[in-house]
């Protein structure tokens, strides 16, 4: 909220005295996350954009994909990602333990 109120309501300003303050700053904020470059899961890009809701489309690879209405992967499908991806190297490591061990 603290973003939006200090660069003014952002992509909300086009509803001008209307709405009320507070539903336009929830607009802006998800206007504005909405519309940022997402980065491509398939080629690491940034060229992901919004096909209609739940659709995302890379810009370079065209691949299209479903995610969530407004951002293409929730913050917290991010975070496990990148748990996933640290993780990996225990996991091998267990694998390999138990190859020596038959
Ligand atoms: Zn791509």
């Amino acid at each position: 909220m603290a973003i939006v109120s200090r660069k003014g309501l952002g992509p909300a300003k086009r509803f001008g005295t209307r709405y009320g303050s507070p539903l336009k700053m929830r607009l802006a904020l998800v206007e504005i996350e909405q519309k940022q470059k997402h980065e491509c899961p398939y080629c690491g890009r940034p060229k992901v954009r919004r096909v209609m809701a739940g659709v995302w489309q890379c810009q370079k690879c065209q691949t299209k994909f479903t995610g969530r209405a407004y951002t293409p992967m929730s913050k917290l499908a991010q975070t496990q990602e990148v748990q996933a991806v640290t993780s990996e190297p225990e996991e091998q490591k267990e694998q390999e333990e138990e190859v020596v061990a038959e």
